[in-house]
């Protein structure tokens, strides 16, 4: 070994072992060493029990799965390189040609696209429930149906459905299907804080780290998380099958957002309640929608399931204000700034068609504008929504 070219590959020094950091190190690889051919055939990483290949886990993936299985209060954990990609493991491990998925109307949009496009064409079919009304879920469930979505509030509209009444109807039916139902939760909202997605009775979990676990606005990462092993396994041997990997350096940005994590919480719900308690006095304001103000719609659920609420709050205007009009007022905002995502240090916002993006009644004729308030100070954030408004009415 003695060209230089080689030795700089093949070099024999280690460093000592017991270095000891307050974050776990950063560990990389597409290629795992075997010792011997005995070795390589016998690993088995499907118990975590050693490492085959970069893709299906290395220390660091390893030790973000156990913490964030840990947030959740579930047991096993796969993480995934996107929220989106989670709820489309979740989709493709359990369905199968001649299945049906229901999705609640007021879902996280590219949960809905995602079965229009991909799983039509793949044989699978879908509807839409309407989450408030537990009646409407169990009239549609079938023999067809193997995978129920719940996701708690809903993406944009916010109204907070009541988890275990809607599991107490797939759990009447859940013999319909040979193979059973499986409720699956959009928990990115509550981001295992404001309730225990277990606790109410879904089988799966699954966040966008994008959001809360990271809270950089910096990474893309989602987890899909069980209490059930059989559960795991499907969903993790699928994940095997797809190519889901996450790079270490990801895992490594959210392993470093989640030690502040509960005070972000904390810090941005105190912050969005001040704010929506302001917006509600606001004369051009029909209805602020958030699950802890009063007269939301869930609020009664919220404050019997959870004992938080994340960042998200959205206004509706009166009818009187043409869209144009909601559109100024988003464009005249300095502080607030327009792009999609949250639970980030910068407050954000984003104006919706409601009525194009979902089936069930929407009681409203004026523009919608979600926010995402971010860790500014509240007061310069009110100072920045006051201005805006008045911009609105000179225009
Ligand atoms: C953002 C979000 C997702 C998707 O997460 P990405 O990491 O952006 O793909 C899924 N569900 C909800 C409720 C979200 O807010």
């Amino acid at each position: 070994m003695s060209d230089i070219s080689t030795q700089l590959i093949h070099h024999p020094y280690k460093p000592p072992a017991g270095f000891d950091a307050v974050n776990p190190a950063v560990q990389k690889s597409s290629t795992v060493i075997f010792p011997t051919v005995a070795a390589l055939r016998q690993r088995d990483w499907k118990h975590k029990t050693g490492y085959t290949y970069g893709l299906h886990g290395t220390p660091t993936t390893f030790t973000l799965e156990e913490r964030i299985a840990t947030l959740e209060g579930g047991q096993f954990c796969t993480l995934v390189p996107s929220g989106l990609a989670a709820l489309a493991l979740v989709d493709m491990a359990l369905l199968r040609a001649g299945d049906e998925v229901l999705i609640p109307d007021n879902a996280y949009g590219p949960n809905k696209t995602f079965a229009q496009h991909e799983l039509a064409g793949w044989g699978v079919s879908f509807r839409y429930y309407d989450p408030m009304q537990p009646a409407d879920l169990a009239a549609k469930l079938s023999g067809k149906t193997r995978l129920v979505w719940l996701e708690a509030p809903g993406s944009i509209t916010l109204e907070f459905p009541d988890l275990p009444a809607l599991v107490a109807v797939v759990q009447a039916h859940r013999d319909v299907h040979p193979q059973g139902i499986v409720t699956a939760l959009d928990n990115t909202w509550g981001a295992g804080i404001a309730f225990n997605a277990f606790a109410l009775g879904a089988d799966i979990s699954v966040q966008a780290l994008t959001k809360y676990p990271s809270g950089g606005a910096d990474v893309l990462m989602g987890s899909v998380v069980t209490r059930d092993e059989a559960l795991h396994h499907l969903v993790h041997f699928c994940h095997m099958r797809v190519g889901y990997g996450v790079a270490g350096n990801d895992a490594e940005l959210v392993l470093r957002g989640l030690g502040s994590m509960t005070l972000r919480y904390a810090a941005q719900d105190s912050a969005t309640r001040t704010l929506a308690a302001w917006l509600q006095q606001q004369p051009q304001i029909e209805a602020v929608l958030h699950p802890a103000l009063a007269g939301s719609p869930g609020h009664a659920t919220w404050q019997r399931d959870c004992t938080a609420a994340a960042c998200l709050l959205s206004i509706v205007f009166k009818a009187g204000y043409p869209q144009a009009q909601v559109d100024r007022f988003c464009d005249s905002l300095q502080l607030f700034r327009l792009g999609y995502s949250w639970a980030g240090p910068m407050s954000l916002c984003v104006p919706y068609d409601v009525p194009a993006i979902r089936t069930t009644p929407w009681p409203f004729q004026g523009g919608l504008v979600r926010f995402s308030i971010g860790l500014e100070a509240v007061a310069d954030l009110q100072a920045d929504l006051a201005n805006a408004l008045a911009a609105m009415q000179y225009s």
